[in-house]
């Protein structure tokens, strides 16, 4: 990967910025993102964020070695502190991260969202946790994709400002992607119904406390829920 030639994943992500976005682009490890935003003539102005020393330097050395120091500025700062008002940022990428650290990096800087109209976020786990942070702060799922690469499966989440309700499902699995149930979504959440049944399977066999008779009673839930999903 590199920022001419990204993975399908963050190409998948750089699909969802509008023409003409200002990007800041949150947890940007080598600036690869922000890089073929630019080259490709999507954004003319982007920020990178990076929390990590190493990372950072990296954002440096690519930005620098492919002559956009004068559009990408890279900050290391924590999560979206990075973005400054004078940035005009109305677009937040967050990308390859577990869905609870996006959820919690949205959180601790919500101030700094006051101007922002799109964030897209692609965790690596557990994206529930950003659709709960949506209902609960002002936005909503405005777009969804799910895709396979490497044998991995990703979700993509788009959020935009408005008022949102989700039941117990569409946080777990997503309003529009169950309502465009893909292979790829059908692949997920057979995987997910193997390891359940699989550790219902072994909780059957424990000595119940109140913590197992919880885990069973929601295991079997999601079991139920999901299982009339894909029946469909
Ligand atoms: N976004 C790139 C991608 O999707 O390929 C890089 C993903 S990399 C696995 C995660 C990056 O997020 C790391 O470089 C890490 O240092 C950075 N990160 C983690 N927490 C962060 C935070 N609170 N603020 C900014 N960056 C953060």
């Amino acid at each position: 990967m590199n920022s001419e030639r990204l993975s399908n994943r963050l190409e998948a992500v750089a699909s969802f910025v509008n023409k003409g976005a200002v990007v800041a682009d949150i947890g940007s490890d080598h600036a690869y993102l922000p890089c073929f935003l630019i080259h490709t003539g999507k954004v003319r102005k982007a920020v990178a964020g990076e929390v990590a020393k190493g990372p950072y330097e990296s954002a440096v050395k690519n930005v620098l070695r492919e002559g956009l120091s004068e559009v990408i500025t890279i900050r290391l700062a924590d999560g979206l502190f990075a973005i400054e008002e004078s940035d005009a940022v109305d677009t937040v990428t967050i990308a390859g991260m577990g869905g609870p650290l996006i959820a919690t990096i949205l959180d601790r800087g919500k101030e700094r969202l006051a101007h922002i109209n799109r964030i897209i976020t692609q965790p690596n786990i557990y994206a529930r946790a950003i659709r709960e942070w949506a209902v609960v702060n002002g936005w909503k799922v405005a777009d969804e994709r799910i895709l396979k690469e490497d044998g991995k499966l990703y979700e993509i989440i788009v959020l935009e400002k408005g008022q949102s309700a989700y039941g117990e499902l569409e946080l777990m699995a997503g309003p529009i992607l169950l309502d465009s149930k893909t292979d790829v979504f059908y692949e997920k959440w057979e995987n997910e119904m193997v390891e359940w049944k699989r550790v219902l399977d072994s909780l059957e066999k424990a000595s119940e406390t109140d913590a197992i008779k919880t885990k069973k009673a929601q295991l079997k839930s999601h079991i139920d829920l999901v299982g009339k999903v894909l029946a469909t």
